[in-house]
């Protein structure tokens, strides 16, 4: 039974969206390690330390709020390899302060070719896969002529 490495993010307009999310799916989740950004991880906490009642040790690391650079910290450890998957659910009606973040992040991850959640449906086909828990290594595109362009 493999365990991953699971960020949540949630913008405000969809917060209440997650939580109902986690709530349903509370018990695949605390089998996981989670990364959230700031105020999403505050909630997760909480919700899910009301499932478990203190029983059982959860594992979660909360980064800063996404508009103070939580975002930007998670497209980091993606970069790292520290993420196995993401549930991003973003706000498509409203414009943020951190646009430019929340961009980057959907292109990192894309990039890095990590499955990525926007909505409840696809992270209910996340949630339900086979490949949550077995070992899975996303295949990579070869980037090694852009790497070596300048190299002798
Ligand atoms: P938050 O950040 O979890 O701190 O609200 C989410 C975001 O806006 O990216």
């Amino acid at each position: 039974m493999a365990i991953k490495n699971i960020a949540l993010v949630a913008h405000d307009n969809r917060k209440k969206d997650l939580i109902e999310w986690v709530e349903w799916n509370w018990e695949v989740l605390i089998g996981h390690n989670l990364i959230c950004t700031g105020t999403t991880g505050e909630i997760v906490q909480n919700t899910l330390a009301k499932k478990i009642g203190g029983h059982k040790h959860l594992s979660l690391q909360r980064l800063k709020s996404g508009p103070l650079g939580g975002d930007q910290q998670l497209g980091a450890k993606i970069v790292d390899g520290d993420v196995d998957c993401i549930i991003f659910f973003w706000d498509p009606m409203q414009p943020h302060p951190h646009d430019v973040d929340v961009k980057a992040l959907l292109r990192i991850a894309v990039l890095y070719n990590l499955p990525i959640a926007c909505n409840r449906s696809t992270a209910d086909f996340i949630i339900s896969s086979p490949l949550l828990h077995e070992k899975y290594t996303p295949v990579l595109k070869d980037y090694s002529a852009y790497i070596n362009r300048y190299a002798e």
